[in-house]
């Protein structure tokens, strides 16, 4: 079993991937009930009972909604900065077996290395995350992904931290006209969004690849988008329709359960 990596979900709405290794099975955010997340991995046939930990890039729900009910799957550990792990337990009435990590400092969990940075969004402690395994031998490939949603803009050093991964995941949240015409949100929380702490709009996903000096991906996906102010077609036409110079893909919003992706054979 080799590096393996897999979308349950990716819009505003809700977030959630799996990530496999010989060794260990991980979340990657976990942005829908706690019911939905065991359904979406009995589905795949990889119960929660052996998912080995969460990792969790901030607070808000679209990435933490299902903490409540995972909490009684007590075998769980639960990855968070201080800032994340503070405000996530506290909305929770059962506490949770945190493994806390220091934002910016690389660390191991059984045999992924982990690597994360601070980003730019209105929440307490908010970070992407670059994953790495294997590498040791030939069996073992190594494989890296970078997570890098939830951001108002892209900060100085990040290019550098996903510019050698195979597979990116990165945030397309929103098309400026869409936003602007919708009625559901408020003034107030449209310019959260287009916001130097908010999200990122297509276009500025577009100029963040450009600004990365010879990127290795092998892939890259375009998650996160806002199911109201957003539509694939809209992310494709900015990315140039295929003519683009990455081998880029827009995720679905309204999409559960994507294929899985063997990094060993990108
Ligand atoms: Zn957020
Ligand atoms: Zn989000």
């Amino acid at each position: 079993m080799g590096f393996r990596f897999q979308i349950l979900g990716t819009s505003s709405s809700g977030n959630c991937a799996l990530i496999e290794t010989r060794q260990t099975r991980i979340l990657l955010d976990a942005g829908f009930s706690g019911r939905r997340l065991v359904a979406l991995l009995n589905a795949i046939g990889k119960p929660i009972e052996t998912v080995d930990a969460v990792f969790l890039t901030h607070e808000h729900s679209d990435h933490t909604a299902g903490l409540r009910g995972l909490a009684r799957h007590q075998h769980l550990k639960f990855f968070a900065n201080y800032g994340t792990a503070q405000v996530a337990q506290r909305k929770l009435n059962q506490d949770l077996s945190w493994k806390i990590f220091e934002t910016g400092t690389p660390f191991q969990f059984k045999d992924i290395a982990v690597q994360t940075m601070l980003l730019p969004h209105d929440a307490m402690e908010p970070v992407g995350y670059v994953f790495r395994t294997g590498g040791g031998d030939l069996f073992e490939p190594p494989g890296s992904i970078a997570w890098i949603t939830d951001l108002g803009h892209a900060p100085a050093n990040l290019a550098e931290l996903v510019r050698d991964v195979q597979l990116l995941v990165l945030e397309a949240n929103h098309d400026p006209d869409l936003l602007e015409q919708d009625v559901k949100r408020p003034h107030s929380v449209k310019q959260r969004i287009t916001g130097r702490h908010g999200h990122l709009s297509n276009a500025a996903a577009r100029a963040f690849l450009e600004s990365v000096k010879q990127p290795k991906w092998q892939r890259v996906l375009l998650a996160h988008l806002s199911k109201d102010c957003n539509h694939p077609e809209k992310v494709h036409q900015v990315m140039g329709n295929g003519g683009c110079p990455w081998p880029v893909e827009c995720l679905d919003p309204n999409q559960l359960i994507f294929p899985e992706i063997d990094l060993a054979a990108l």
